[in-house]
Protein backbone atom coordinates (compact mmCIF):
# COMPACT_ATOMS: atom_id res chain seq x y z
CA UNK A 1 0.00 0.00 0.00
CA UNK A 2 2.88 2.40 0.84
CA UNK A 3 4.73 1.79 -2.63
CA UNK A 4 1.37 2.99 -4.22
CA UNK A 5 1.03 5.91 -2.18
CA UNK A 6 4.86 6.52 -2.61
CA UNK A 7 4.22 6.73 -6.24
CA UNK A 8 1.24 8.36 -6.81
CA UNK A 9 3.25 11.14 -5.16
CA UNK A 10 6.08 10.69 -7.33
CA UNK A 11 3.96 10.88 -10.30
CA UNK A 12 0.65 13.19 -8.88
CA UNK A 13 1.73 15.70 -12.06
CA UNK A 14 0.19 13.05 -14.56
CA UNK A 15 -2.42 11.46 -13.08
CA UNK A 16 -4.30 14.08 -10.27
CA UNK A 17 -7.37 14.90 -11.95
CA UNK A 18 -7.39 13.01 -14.71
CA UNK A 19 -10.24 12.45 -17.14
CA UNK A 20 -9.76 8.83 -17.93
CA UNK A 21 -9.08 5.96 -15.08
CA UNK A 22 -6.21 5.05 -14.92
CA UNK A 23 -4.82 1.14 -13.35
CA UNK A 24 -2.04 0.18 -11.14
CA UNK A 25 -0.96 -3.17 -11.54
CA UNK A 26 0.43 -4.57 -8.21
CA UNK A 27 1.36 -8.00 -7.34
CA UNK A 28 -0.23 -7.96 -3.82
CA UNK A 29 -3.29 -9.20 -3.96
CA UNK A 30 -4.16 -8.34 -0.36
CA UNK A 31 -4.17 -4.92 -1.56
CA UNK A 32 -7.48 -5.58 -2.78
CA UNK A 33 -8.78 -5.70 1.05
CA UNK A 34 -8.25 -1.30 0.97
CA UNK A 35 -10.94 -1.35 -1.64
CA UNK A 36 -13.91 -3.11 0.25
CA UNK A 37 -15.15 -1.18 3.37
CA UNK A 38 -13.02 -1.01 6.32
CA UNK A 39 -12.49 0.16 9.74
CA UNK A 40 -9.44 2.17 9.01
CA UNK A 41 -6.23 2.64 10.93
CA UNK A 42 -5.01 6.33 11.24
CA UNK A 43 -2.50 5.85 8.65
CA UNK A 44 -4.75 4.13 6.30
CA UNK A 45 -7.52 6.73 6.83
CA UNK A 46 -4.49 9.25 5.50
CA UNK A 47 -3.45 7.20 2.69
CA UNK A 48 -7.57 7.05 1.88
CA UNK A 49 -7.79 10.79 1.77
CA UNK A 50 -4.65 10.89 -0.34
CA UNK A 51 -5.92 8.17 -2.62
CA UNK A 52 -9.54 9.64 -2.67
CA UNK A 53 -7.79 12.44 -5.01
CA UNK A 54 -7.09 10.07 -7.87
CA UNK A 55 -9.02 8.27 -10.28
CA UNK A 56 -7.51 5.06 -10.60
CA UNK A 57 -8.59 1.06 -10.24
CA UNK A 58 -6.13 -1.54 -8.30
CA UNK A 59 -5.36 -4.71 -10.84
CA UNK A 60 -4.48 -7.48 -9.42
CA UNK A 61 -1.58 -9.26 -11.63
CA UNK A 62 0.47 -12.21 -10.50
CA UNK A 63 3.85 -11.75 -9.86
CA UNK A 64 4.71 -14.12 -12.04
CA UNK A 65 3.33 -12.18 -14.99
CA UNK A 66 5.58 -8.88 -13.42
CA UNK A 67 8.12 -9.44 -16.13
CA UNK A 68 8.16 -5.56 -16.78
CA UNK A 69 8.20 -4.37 -13.22
CA UNK A 70 10.86 -6.93 -12.24
CA UNK A 71 13.39 -6.28 -14.90
CA UNK A 72 13.08 -2.31 -13.42
CA UNK A 73 12.87 -3.06 -9.82
CA UNK A 74 14.91 -6.32 -9.19
CA UNK A 75 18.24 -5.85 -11.12
CA UNK A 76 20.70 -8.29 -9.96
CA UNK A 77 23.36 -6.05 -9.94
CA UNK A 78 21.82 -4.06 -7.15
CA UNK A 79 21.95 -6.58 -5.19
CA UNK A 80 25.44 -7.25 -4.81
CA UNK A 81 26.11 -6.38 -1.35
CA UNK A 82 22.99 -5.78 0.55
CA UNK A 83 21.31 -9.68 -0.33
CA UNK A 84 21.23 -10.28 3.38
CA UNK A 85 20.70 -6.47 5.37
CA UNK A 86 17.31 -7.08 6.03
CA UNK A 87 17.55 -10.20 7.50
CA UNK A 88 17.34 -11.04 11.48
CA UNK A 89 16.49 -7.36 12.32
CA UNK A 90 15.44 -6.92 15.53
CA UNK A 91 13.28 -3.26 16.29
CA UNK A 92 15.56 -2.98 19.65
CA UNK A 93 18.97 -4.21 19.86
CA UNK A 94 19.72 -5.63 23.53
CA UNK A 95 23.29 -3.11 22.92
CA UNK A 96 21.19 0.05 23.33
CA UNK A 97 19.26 -1.41 26.51
CA UNK A 98 22.66 -2.09 27.84
CA UNK A 99 23.95 1.36 26.65
CA UNK A 100 20.91 3.04 28.61
CA UNK A 101 21.68 1.39 31.36
CA UNK A 102 25.28 1.77 31.80
CA UNK A 103 24.68 5.49 31.17
CA UNK A 104 22.07 5.91 33.62
CA UNK A 105 24.57 4.41 36.73
CA UNK A 106 26.93 7.57 35.61
CA UNK A 107 24.23 9.99 37.24
CA UNK A 108 25.80 11.73 40.16
CA UNK A 109 23.78 11.93 42.72
CA UNK A 110 23.95 14.99 45.06
CA UNK A 111 27.39 15.73 43.62
CA UNK A 112 28.53 12.29 44.86
CA UNK A 113 29.99 10.13 42.20
CA UNK A 114 28.96 6.29 43.20
CA UNK A 115 30.60 4.65 40.58
CA UNK A 116 33.63 6.37 41.71
CA UNK A 117 33.64 5.14 44.98
CA UNK A 118 32.45 1.71 44.59
CA UNK A 119 35.58 1.63 42.35
CA UNK A 120 37.46 2.44 45.23
CA UNK A 121 36.03 0.46 47.87
CA UNK A 122 38.66 -1.80 49.22
CA UNK A 123 36.21 -3.78 50.94
CA UNK A 124 36.08 -7.14 47.89
CA UNK A 125 33.15 -9.72 49.03
CA UNK A 126 34.12 -13.33 48.44
CA UNK A 127 31.81 -14.30 45.58
CA UNK A 128 33.30 -11.26 43.88
CA UNK A 129 36.66 -12.08 44.11
CA UNK A 130 36.19 -15.89 43.02
CA UNK A 131 34.41 -14.64 39.91
CA UNK A 132 37.33 -11.93 39.41
CA UNK A 133 39.48 -14.94 39.30
CA UNK A 134 37.71 -17.05 36.77
CA UNK A 135 37.41 -14.04 34.90
CA UNK A 136 41.22 -13.28 34.70
CA UNK A 137 41.85 -17.13 33.94
CA UNK A 138 39.55 -17.40 30.98
CA UNK A 139 40.79 -14.32 30.02
CA UNK A 140 37.43 -12.74 29.29
CA UNK A 141 35.07 -9.97 30.32
CA UNK A 142 31.79 -11.74 31.16
CA UNK A 143 31.24 -14.81 33.25
CA UNK A 144 28.34 -17.04 33.01
CA UNK A 145 25.98 -15.66 30.48
CA UNK A 146 26.58 -12.14 31.35
CA UNK A 147 26.07 -12.65 35.22
CA UNK A 148 28.72 -10.84 36.38
CA UNK A 149 30.99 -8.38 33.82
CA UNK A 150 33.88 -6.68 34.93
CA UNK A 151 34.14 -2.61 32.90
CA UNK A 152 36.75 0.04 34.26
CA UNK A 153 37.27 -1.51 37.44
CA UNK A 154 33.32 -2.24 38.51
CA UNK A 155 31.73 -5.58 39.05
CA UNK A 156 28.11 -5.76 36.87
CA UNK A 157 26.17 -8.64 38.51
CA UNK A 158 23.20 -9.08 35.67
CA UNK A 159 23.58 -5.49 34.63
CA UNK A 160 23.74 -3.95 37.95
CA UNK A 161 26.76 -2.03 39.94
CA UNK A 162 27.95 -4.70 42.08
CA UNK A 163 28.22 -3.03 45.89
CA UNK A 164 30.40 -5.09 48.18
CA UNK A 165 30.22 -5.28 51.73
CA UNK A 166 31.37 -2.17 52.69
CA UNK A 167 28.59 -1.17 54.91
CA UNK A 168 29.51 3.04 54.81
CA UNK A 169 28.88 2.68 51.35
CA UNK A 170 25.74 0.90 51.04
CA UNK A 171 24.30 2.99 53.79
CA UNK A 172 25.41 5.97 51.53
CA UNK A 173 23.83 4.35 48.72
CA UNK A 174 20.96 3.73 50.26
CA UNK A 175 20.70 7.83 52.29
CA UNK A 176 21.34 8.76 48.87
CA UNK A 177 18.49 7.42 47.25
CA UNK A 178 16.53 7.62 50.38
CA UNK A 179 16.86 11.29 52.00
CA UNK A 180 17.98 13.63 48.84
CA UNK A 181 15.46 15.04 46.84
CA UNK A 182 16.32 12.46 43.95
CA UNK A 183 15.32 9.74 46.70
CA UNK A 184 12.23 11.96 48.34
CA UNK A 185 11.77 10.18 51.44
CA UNK A 186 9.48 7.44 49.29
CA UNK A 187 8.49 4.14 51.07
CA UNK A 188 11.02 1.24 51.06
CA UNK A 189 9.22 -0.57 47.63
CA UNK A 190 9.80 2.92 45.81
CA UNK A 191 13.09 3.34 47.15
CA UNK A 192 14.69 -0.66 46.57
CA UNK A 193 13.09 0.42 42.68
CA UNK A 194 15.29 3.19 42.74
CA UNK A 195 18.53 1.72 43.87
CA UNK A 196 18.01 -1.25 42.00
CA UNK A 197 17.78 0.60 38.99
CA UNK A 198 21.37 0.74 39.12
CA UNK A 199 22.81 -1.42 41.86
CA UNK A 200 22.36 -4.53 43.53
CA UNK A 201 23.86 -6.12 46.61
CA UNK A 202 22.55 -9.62 48.73
CA UNK A 203 20.01 -8.33 51.03
CA UNK A 204 19.64 -4.99 49.34
CA UNK A 205 15.89 -5.04 49.99
CA UNK A 206 16.19 -6.26 53.49
CA UNK A 207 18.57 -3.37 54.26
CA UNK A 208 16.74 -0.62 52.80
CA UNK A 209 13.69 -1.98 54.69
CA UNK A 210 15.37 -1.17 57.78
CA UNK A 211 16.70 2.67 56.93
CA UNK A 212 13.18 3.50 56.18
CA UNK A 213 11.85 2.13 59.10
CA UNK A 214 14.53 3.96 60.93
CA UNK A 215 14.43 7.23 58.81
CA UNK A 216 13.21 10.27 61.26
CA UNK A 217 11.67 12.21 58.70
CA UNK A 218 9.82 9.15 57.44
CA UNK A 219 8.56 8.18 60.61
CA UNK A 220 6.97 12.09 61.62
CA UNK A 221 5.77 12.61 58.06
CA UNK A 222 3.60 9.08 57.53
CA UNK A 223 0.68 8.76 56.29
CA UNK A 224 -2.05 7.21 58.88
CA UNK A 225 -4.55 5.81 57.12
CA UNK A 226 -6.71 5.49 59.77
CA UNK A 227 -9.23 8.63 61.45
CA UNK A 228 -7.31 10.34 64.18
CA UNK A 229 -8.28 9.51 67.77
CA UNK A 230 -10.11 12.74 69.22
CA UNK A 231 -8.86 15.25 71.33
CA UNK A 232 -8.66 14.41 75.22
CA UNK A 233 -11.74 16.42 76.26
CA UNK A 234 -11.30 16.58 80.57
CA UNK A 235 -14.72 17.33 82.13
CA UNK A 236 -14.84 21.22 83.52
CA UNK A 237 -14.11 21.75 86.92
CA UNK A 238 -17.96 22.41 88.81
CA UNK A 239 -18.31 26.16 90.19
CA UNK A 240 -20.32 24.64 93.81
CA UNK A 241 -20.32 22.00 95.65
CA UNK A 242 -23.22 19.67 94.44
CA UNK A 243 -24.05 20.76 91.16
CA UNK A 244 -22.49 17.45 89.58
CA UNK A 245 -22.33 14.34 91.48
CA UNK A 246 -21.53 11.15 90.60
CA UNK A 247 -23.99 7.91 91.86
CA UNK A 248 -23.09 3.97 91.56
CA UNK A 249 -24.92 0.82 93.17
CA UNK A 250 -22.35 -1.39 95.18
CA UNK A 251 -24.77 -4.31 94.49
CA UNK A 252 -24.47 -8.36 95.61
CA UNK A 253 -23.30 -7.51 99.28
CA UNK A 254 -24.16 -9.96 102.30
CA UNK A 255 -27.69 -9.13 103.42
CA UNK A 256 -27.19 -6.86 106.40
CA UNK A 257 -30.83 -5.40 108.07
CA UNK A 258 -32.67 -6.51 105.07
CA UNK A 259 -30.25 -4.01 103.27
CA UNK A 260 -28.12 -5.98 100.04
CA UNK A 261 -27.10 -3.10 98.14
CA UNK A 262 -25.30 0.53 98.53
CA UNK A 263 -25.97 3.46 96.56
CA UNK A 264 -23.10 5.58 96.84
CA UNK A 265 -23.69 9.62 95.49
CA UNK A 266 -20.24 11.16 95.12
CA UNK A 267 -20.05 15.22 94.80
CA UNK A 268 -17.54 15.71 92.22
CA UNK A 269 -16.06 18.89 93.38
CA UNK A 270 -15.92 18.29 97.32
CA UNK A 271 -15.58 14.55 96.65
CA UNK A 272 -18.08 14.61 99.42
CA UNK A 273 -19.90 10.82 99.50
CA UNK A 274 -23.22 9.68 100.66
CA UNK A 275 -23.87 5.68 101.11
CA UNK A 276 -27.25 5.16 101.15
CA UNK A 277 -28.28 1.64 102.12
CA UNK A 278 -30.76 -0.15 99.37
CA UNK A 279 -31.62 -2.95 97.58
CA UNK A 280 -30.70 -4.16 94.40
CA UNK A 281 -34.21 -3.84 93.18
CA UNK A 282 -34.76 -0.81 93.79
CA UNK A 283 -36.73 0.51 91.02
CA UNK A 284 -36.37 4.34 89.63
CA UNK A 285 -39.24 5.64 92.22
CA UNK A 286 -37.64 4.65 94.95
CA UNK A 287 -33.97 5.62 93.79
CA UNK A 288 -35.70 9.14 92.88
CA UNK A 289 -37.29 8.82 96.76
CA UNK A 290 -33.91 7.39 98.35
CA UNK A 291 -31.82 10.67 96.45
CA UNK A 292 -34.52 12.95 97.70
CA UNK A 293 -34.27 11.74 101.62
CA UNK A 294 -30.83 11.58 101.71
CA UNK A 295 -28.47 13.84 99.87
ZN1 LIG B 1 12.75 8.96 54.92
Amino acid sequence: MLAVVRCLEAWRHFLEGTTTRFEIWTDHNNLEYFMKAQKLNRRQVRWALYLSRFNFMLKHIPGSKMGKADSLSRRPDWKVGVERDNEDKTLVKPEWLEVRRTERVEIIVEGVDLLEKVRKSKVKDDEVVKAVEEMKQAEVKMLRDKEWREEDGIMYKEGKVYVSKDDILRAEIIRLHHNTLVGGHRGQWKTVELITQNFWWPGVTKEMKQYVEGCNSCQRNKNHTEQLAGKLMPNSIPEKPWTHISADFITKLPIAQGYDSILVVVDRLTKMVHFIPTTEKTSAEGLARLFRDNV
